[in-house]
C-alpha cells in the first residue's frame, strides 16, 4: 500500500487530472454491506482500482478549482500515524495534548496573537467561523444566551459581512439562531472589498430600528477574487462602535507568514476570534481548520462544560484542561499532528515562499491573459484567485457564459485542467484559484493555450453547426440555445479527443 501511495503520488503530473467514472464503477459503490470477512488485500485491491483511479483531482497540478490545497505525502504519514497512536484529543495527560496544543501556540505566534489567545483544531474554516461567531454572539449578546437561548434577549442581533462572504457564515448564522436576515451583506467596492460608509450605515439603521449590532466578519481572501477586506479600517470600525471583528482567514490568514505578501493581511492580529484553514495554503491534507480567540476567557465560557462522568482530576490521565471546552466536538482527532510534521519538516519560511510562489504565477497567469485579445480579466488579481473569460468580442453576456461554462467542462473532461466559475458583480467568469504546490508555469501556459483553443473551436463550431442543445445543464434542464451562437457540447464518448466535434 505504501509502495503504490508513494508511486500514485510521483506520477500525479503524469495523469489526466479527473475522469468519469464507467458505469461499473458506479455500480460498484451500490453493493449491500458486506456479511462475510474477505482478505485485506481483496479490500485494498478494490480501493486501489475503483477509487483511486477517479479521485477528485485536486492534488494534481493542473487543479485549481474552488479552493484547497493538494496534500503532502507528510501530511498523509501524519494522518496515518496518529491513527496509530490513537488517542482523543478531547484532552487527556498524554503527549499528544501536548503537541496539540504545540500547534495552536505556533498558528498563535504565525498569526502574532498576544499569549492570551486560545485556539482549537477543527475540520474545516466553516467550523472554525462557527466557532468564531457562537463565541461572538455569546459575547455581544447582552444576555445570558446559553442559559436563555436568543429567544431570551431583548434586542435581535446583527452580523455584517461583505457580499462577497463564505457561504458557511449564512449556514453559521442559521445554526446560531439568529437567522439569515440577521447577517447584513454590506456592497463591495470595484476591487471587491467591503464599502465601509455603507457599513457604518447599515449599522447606523440597524440601531435606530431596535437592533443590537453585534459584529463584524472581515474577509481576508474572498472567495470569489482573493479580496482582502481592510482590516486595520474595520478593527477601528468595531472599537469605535463596540463590536466584535471577526476575520474569516480561511484563504488569506496563512499570507501572514508569506516573506513577500504579509502586508496584505496587515492587521490580522488585531481580531476578536480569527478562522483559517490549514488545508488550504498549508498544503496539509483534508481536514484541518483553526480557530483562534484573542480571549481565552471568553472562548471557553461558550464552549466549556464538565458533567459527572468529565471531571479533571488532580493526577492520572484526566489531570489536564480538557480540549473539548474549546469546540463543538467532544471526541476529538489528533489532526495536530500531520500539521506540527508540516511546519517541522518544512519551516515557516519555505511554506510562506510556497504562498508567494502561487501568488507570482497567478500573476504570471494574469499576464498572459492581459496579452491574449480573446481573453478578459474580470477581477483584478490581488493574489492567487484569477477571474478571467474568453471573449473574443461580439457576444452578449448570455453567450459569453455559455461558451465559456463549455469550455470549463470541456478542460475538466479532457482531463488537461480544472477550473471552476463563479459571477463577480454581475459578470460569469472561469475562476483559477492556484492553491496547489506541484502547479508550474508551464501549466498555466497549457491552461491559456488550451482555453484559447477550445473557444475558438466552439467558435468555429457554433457557425457551422444547426442549433443543439447544451448536455447536463443545471437541474437536468437543456438551456436554450442563444440565437446567434449554438455551442455543440462534446459528447460523453469522444471524451478523449483533443478537438471538439464541432
Ligand atoms: C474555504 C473557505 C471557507 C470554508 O472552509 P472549509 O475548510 O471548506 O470548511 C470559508 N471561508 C472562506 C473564505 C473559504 O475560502
Amino acid at each position: 500500500m505504501v509502495d503504490d501511495a508513494i508511486e500514485h503520488l510521483r506520477e500525479v503530473r503524469e495523469r489526466s487530472v479527473w475522469r468519469e467514472m464507467p458505469p461499473q464503477v458506479r455500480e460498484a459503490f451500490s453493493a449491500p454491506p458486506p456479511v462475510s470477512p474477505e482478505p485485506l488485500g481483496d479490500v485494498y485491491g478494490t480501493f486501489r482500482d475503483q477509487v483511486l483511479p477517479y479521485s477528485m483531482g485536486n492534488i494534481h497540478p493542473r487543479f485549481w478549482m474552488w479552493y484547497m490545497g493538494a496534500g503532502t505525502f507528510t501530511g498523509a504519514v501524519g494522518d496515518f500515524l496518529a491513527a496509530i497512536e490513537g488517542s482523543n484529543l478531547g484532552g487527556g495527560n498524554h503527549a499528544a495534548a501536548l503537541l496539540d496544543g504545540q500547534v495552536i501556540g505556533w498558528i498563535r505566534s504565525m498569526m502574532e496573537f498576544p499569549e492570551t489567545a486560545s485556539g482549537t483544531l477543527v475540520d474545516g474554516g466553516s467550523k472554525a467561523n462557527i466557532i468564531g461567531l457562537t463565541v461572538a454572539r455569546n459575547a455581544m449578546a447582552g444576555g445570558d444566551v446559553r442559559e436563555e437561548g436568543i429567544a431570551g434577549l431583548s434586542q435581535q442581533l446583527r452580523f455584517y459581512a461583505s457580499d462577497q462572504v463564505h457561504s458557511c457564515h449564512q449556514k453559521a448564522v442559521e445554526l446560531l439562531g439568529v437567522g439569515n436576515r440577521a447577517l447584513v451583506r454590506v456592497p463591495t467596492d470595484s476591487e471587491c472589498r467591503m464599502d465601509l460608509g455603507a457599513l457604518r450605515s447599515a449599522i447606523a439603521v440597524d440601531r435606530a430600528a431596535g437592533f443590537r449590532p453585534a459584529c463584524v466578519i472581515a474577509t481576508a481572501g474572498t472567495t470569489n477574487t482573493g479580496a482582502i477586506d481592510d482590516l486595520p479600517a474595520i478593527k477601528a470600525l468595531c472599537r469605535d462602535e463596540g463590536l466584535w471583528f471577526h476575520i474569516d482567514g480561511c484563504i488569506g490568514a496563512l499570507l501572514a507568514i508569506a516573506p513577500r505578501h504579509r502586508h496584505l493581511v496587515a492587521g490580522i492580529s488585531e481580531a476578536d476570534s480569527l478562522a483559517l484553514d490549514l488545508h488550504k495554503w498549508l498544503h496539509v491534507p483534508f481536514e484541518a481548520g483553526c480557530a483562534i480567540v484573542r480571549e481565552a476567557s471568553v472562548h471557553r465560557a461558550t464552549f466549556a462544560l464538565h458533567p459527572e462522568y468529565l471531571e479533571e482530576k488532580p493526577r492520572g490521565i484526566a489531570a489536564a484542561e480538557y480540549l473539548f471546552d474549546y469546540g463543538l466536538q467532544t471526541s476529538r482527532g489528533f489532526r495536530a499532528l500531520k500539521v506540527w510534521m508540516t511546519l517541522k519538516e518544512h519551516g515557516l519560511n519555505r511554506l510562506g515562499r510556497l504562498i508567494d510562489q502561487n501568488i507570482d504565477q497567478a500573476q504570471y497567469l494574469s499576464d498572459l491573459v492581459r496579452s491574449d485579445e480573446r481573453l478578459e480579466l474580470v477581477a483584478p488579481t490581488l493574489i492567487n484567485i484569477l477571474c478571467f473569460r474568453f471573449n473574443p468580442g461580439g457576444l452578449d453576456e448570455a453567450q459569453l457564459r455559455e461558451i465559456n461554462n463549455e469550455i470549463m467542462l470541456q478542460l475538466q473532461e479532457d482531463g488537461t485542467a480544472a477550473l471552476s466559475d463563479t459571477t463577480v458583480h454581475g459578470r460569469h467568469c472561469l475562476r483559477v484559484a492556484i492553491c496547489n504546490h506541484r502547479t508550474r508555469r508551464e501549466d498555466l501556459d497549457v491552461l491559456v493555450r488550451e482555453v484559447v483553443r477550445l473557444g475558438e473551436s466552439l467558435m468555429i463550431g457554433s457557425l457551422i453547426e444547426m442549433p443543439l442543445y447544451t448536455r447536463r445543464a443545471v437541474g437536468g434542464q437543456a438551456l436554450q440555445p442563444s440565437p446567434t451562437i449554438q455551442i455543440k457540447p462534446r459528447s460523453r464518448t469522444s471524451g478523449k479527443e483533443r478537438t471538439s466535434s464541432c
